[in-house]
């Protein structure tokens, strides 16, 4: 067998059908964000990153570097070990009692990204519940998905932010049968927002467990950047809230905060949280850092909200298709995985505006996009520089100026 034509084919497949995967050369640059510098094949130019999760800037905040120096200085760079083995580096403790805190529940627990704890914690749960039946959202992120399946128990899907489909699947399983409500506050491809409340009156009303992903939303929403169940006075019902450490507080790992005997059966069951070498204590100082920095300073959120509204304006004056977003993202349609490749790269080449397109399987074929995060720090005249850009190259490529979704999937 000619193993290599074997994965030359696979990947003559994505060539194909246009959605073959390129990543720029860039250098995020502390201090100047969202000014990086682009690796490009003629040589070093400045660019401006308009599709960060680092949604606040947190990633070069001066106390989240200050943390993660000095504990790194002090501690050494890695945990030696994992937890089992090396025990807990007291800056993970610290973290985990800040996140506990921080989600109002009675313990925090760590793992090596947002995806690993996702996998590992909705697989340990599910597994845990005797002939557990999930009932998993339509969008659900394919780090909770892989959890699933990963539990090997039964799953239904529910409409996308549908309760009516979801009444209709907890009232076939019954009030008796255990059954795991997996669902996220802020989908992060159209920037929509669930039904927090009314999922949880479901879940009570049918005896379901609730399990949310708060990963678009942690640090930007709620009085302390708890997310959006604290925004909406609903975090109190949740059975278990999961969280990044990566997006909005700008360092890496993932979380889970929930009743003390849920996490302890986590920490005790899950391969993907025993098996592996836990976070650095630098990480880990840095992280809490930006989460008590967030828990207290409202004008991140309140300048991320306002330059939000101002790019969505500014883009809509200039007749560009913003899909409707009621959050922080800033969507606009292309529609076509090849037209989205070309805008993007005309927009760097020659706007030197940094977007990733977004295409099929992260969105339904027929609905790719450019997905635009701006944040704090891209100003007024950032924006407008951005507007002017997007209305040139949709000028010069012909593109769609209305949002017309014809993808059904
Ligand atoms: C990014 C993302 C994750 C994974 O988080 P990481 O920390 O990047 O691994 C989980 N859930 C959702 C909804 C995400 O968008």
């Amino acid at each position: 067998m000619m193993y290599d034509d074997v994965f030359r084919r696979a990947v003559e497949q994505l060539h194909a059908e246009k959605r073959y995967r390129v990543f720029a050369d860039l250098e995020r640059r502390a201090g100047d964000f969202p000014r990086a510098t682009w690796h490009a094949p003629e040589g070093p130019r400045e660019v401006v990153v308009w599709c960060s999760n680092d949604y606040l800037g947190m990633g070069q905040h001066p106390d989240v570097l200050a943390a993660l120096t000095e504990t790194a200085n002090r501690v050494g760079a890695g945990a030696g070990g994992t937890r089992n083995i090396a025990g807990t580096n007291h800056p993970l403790v610290l973290l985990e009692n800040e996140l506990a805190d921080l989600h109002g529940k009675e313990a925090g627990l760590v793992f090596s990204s947002g995806y690993v704890s996702n996998e590992a914690s909705i697989s340990t749960i599910a597994r845990l519940l005797p002939d557990c039946l999930i009932l998993s959202d339509a969008l659900n992120h394919a780090s909770m998905i892989a959890g699933m399946r990963g539990a090997g128990c039964a799953r239904k899907v529910f409409r996308h932010n549908d309760l009516s489909d979801l009444e209709r699947l907890l009232k076939e399983a019954g009030r008796e049968r255990a059954k795991l409500v997996a669902f996220e506050s802020v989908y992060s491809m159209d920037g929509d927002v669930a039904p927090i409340g009314a999922i949880c009156d479901l879940a009570e009303e049918y005896g379901a467990m609730t399990y949310l992903d708060e990963v678009h939303a942690v640090g930007m929403y709620g009085p302390r950047g708890a997310g959006i169940a604290e925004r909406d006075g609903v975090m109190h019902r949740l059975d278990v809230i999961e969280g990044t450490l990566a997006k909005a507080f700008g360092v890496i790992g993932g979380y889970v905060a929930a009743s003390r005997p849920i996490i302890d059966a986590i920490r005790s069951y899950a391969p993907g949280f025993i098996f592996t070498t836990a976070m650095p204590p630098a990480i880990a100082a840095a992280a809490r850092a930006s989460v008590a920095h967030l828990k207290a300073s409202q004008s991140e959120r309140e300048r991320h909200q306002r330059q939000t509204m101002q790019t969505k304006l500014a883009l809509a004056a200039r007749g560009l298709p913003v899909m409707p977003s009621e959050t922080h993202i800033v969507p606009v349609l292309v529609g076509c995985p090849e037209k989205a490749k070309a805008a993007t790269d005309l927009l760097l080449a020659e706007h030197g505006v940094y977007i990733q397109p977004i295409n099929y399987p992260t969105v339904p074929r027929g609905t790719e996009r450019l997905r635009i995060s701006p944040s704090p720090f891209h100003d007024d005249a950032l924006i407008r520089e951005l507007a002017q850009a997007l209305d040139a190259v949709w000028a010069k490529l012909d593109l769609p100026r209305r949002v017309e979704v014809q993808a059904a999937e």
